[in-house]
């Protein structure tokens, strides 16, 4: 019929973890297959956005070929496990909670054959290449064999999508209490005892629908590193059995947490798991840090995590982004990350060649971590539009002109140093995790946004509605007073969603 069907292709990658290679492989496959750009999601993973119908067996296979996969990156299936993705090295700590996002994202892989059969298998005509084949079914644990019921999915699936994060106290980048159930590291003495479960957290909402809410996780017990696993698969069995499979807007396990309260859910858990949990460590959040500048990882080498404004790696102006990174990466060919605030990470780097990749970013526009705003490097933005369908409004397209002004007022207030964590949407469905941070702004109509207060930088409390449809031009001068206030009124050592949440709604209106 003439239509050009368009698609957005995701890739899984846990804990943001790639070799070189794999990002060339990706910056290549955007410009064959895609609109050009490459974007980096948060939580960790690459976006394909433009591909056409008739393109997508090409990428998908473009990306199976780079020992990456896109399955398990969308449905009603564990998505991309998340992870602190800081590359210290000699660090004991930091590799078994990546060692771990990988075990769990290969444990709760949907066994399926007909990702195989659809993306991969060669057509008629084409020539089979065996070692490929091998390939893909090693890397891609997807064999050619016929599945009749996935194991831990059974036939139906999952009610609805299911999100993993993993995460330390003084770390909790990856934003631990968002996830559907979230692992948060106990460590003692340089060794992980365990970890406490964190179940129920999700962003999405409809402001229509009284009964959706966004959630932080609930607090509900600790086991061992050596239960993870088995703990893992029980919670999603339990929401496999019992969450709401007749209302798709009631079956994030969220609500089956909040219907059915932490310790009904704590028992099946136990139920399902057929050993009992321990109770809750004190250990809780203390912290998040953005990986951005340079650091030393540990091993005598440093690692380079670079601000990329709401993910997008792409070459517009003087800012070459795709240009500088693929500069950098043919010619060391390091492993890199995808952090969870839309930033990468170049690992492996020698104090020797600190200046020459200093100089080789400068060149292609892309600044160092000094040339950025600490609320700027901490804002995040969802696609929205024109990719994203569900889009209501403008979020990355607008994201850049609204922080200006935000940095505008800030920089007034002396306040541009100052951890202040801006994350907005296009829609209310909350991809950007908006109602967790010290501002949301959420799509609710073209070019209007409402505003929440009151979260944290740490994203482990929901804020509250403040305004409702701004317009996008007067965000920044409705925080102005608010900012201001902060400035003028604040505790000792209290951050600006503290602040907030100190006076709630209505102390912030009492001028
Ligand atoms: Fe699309 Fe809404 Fe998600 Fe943004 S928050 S990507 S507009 S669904």
């Amino acid at each position: 019929d003439g239509k050009h069907y368009m698609f957005m292709v995701r890739s899984r990658i846990p804990g943001g973890r790639l070799t070189a290679q794999q990002v060339l492989t990706e910056l290549d496959l955007c410009e064959e297959f895609g609109n050009g750009t490459l974007r980096i999601t948060d939580r960790q993973g690459f976006q394909l956005h433009g591909v056409l119908k008739k393109d997508l067996r090409s990428a998908i296979k473009g990306i199976n070929d780079a020992k990456l996969t896109t399955l398990g990156a969308c449905g009603d299936v564990n998505r991309n496990v998340m992870c602190c993705p800081a590359p210290y090295k000699n660090n004991k700590v930091h590799q078994e909670m990546q060692d771990l996002a990988n075990r769990l994202a290969n444990h709760l892989r949907p066994r399926t054959s007909a990702y195989y059969e659809i993306w991969l298998k060669p057509q008629d005509g084409e020539e089979q290449d065996a070692e490929k084949v091998h390939e893909y079914l090693c890397t891609v644990p997807t064999g050619p064999e016929h599945v009749d019921e996935e194991p831990i999915y059974g036939k139906v699936y999952l009610p609805r999508k299911f999100k993993i994060g993993i995460s330390l106290p003084e770390d909790s980048c990856i934003d631990v209490y968002a996830q559907d159930l979230g692992f948060l590291a106990v460590v003692e003495n340089d060794q992980i005892i365990g970890y406490n479960i964190l179940v129920g957290g999700s962003m999405g909402m409809t402001p229509a629908n009284k009964k959706t809410f966004p959630a932080v996780a609930k607090r509900m017990a600790f086991c061992t590193p050596d239960q993870v696993i088995q703990v893992a698969e029980a919670i999603v069995k339990v929401q496999r059995d019992n969450g709401n499979r007749e209302d798709r807007k009631q079956a994030r396990m969220k609500y089956l947490v909040a219907a059915k309260g932490v310790e009904w859910f704590r028992k099946q858990t136990e139920l399902y798991c057929g050993f009992p949990l321990a109770d809750l460590h004190p250990t809780d959040v203390t912290g998040c840090d953005d990986h951005i500048g340079w650091h030393e990882q540990g091993d005598g080498k440093l690692f380079l995590g670079i601000n990329v404004d709401n993910g997008r790696l792409k070459d517009e102006g003087d800012l070459r982004l795709k240009t500088g990174l693929r500069a950098v990466l043919r010619k060391y060919g390091m492993d890199c990350r995808n952090t969870a605030l839309q930033g990468f990470i170049l690992c492996d780097i020698d104090p020797s060649e600190k200046e020459n990749i200093n100089r080789m970013l400068a060149e292609h526009g892309i600044r160092s971590a000094e040339e950025w705003s600490i609320p700027r490097r901490l804002s995040i933005a969802c696609p929205a539009y024109p990719t994203c369908g569900l889009a209501v409004t403008e979020a990355e397209r607008a994201m850049p002109s609204v922080m200006d002004a935000i940095e505008n007022v800030l920089a007034q207030n002396d306040l541009l140093g100052d951890r202040i964590a801006v994350h907005m949407t296009g829609c209310p469905n909350g991809c950007a995790r908006p109602y967790s941070p010290d501002v949301g702004l959420v799509g609710k109509a073209r070019n209007k946004y409402t505003i929440y207060l009151g979260g944290n930088t740490n994203c482990t409390r929901i804020g509250f509605l403040w305004q409702d449809m701004v317009p996008q031009e007067e965000i920044a001068t409705r925080l102005a007073p608010i900012f201001s206030r902060y400035r003028n009124e604040r505790q000792a050592g209290e951050c600006f969603g503290d602040f907030c949440h100190r006076l709630g709604k209505e102390g912030l209106a009492s001028a």
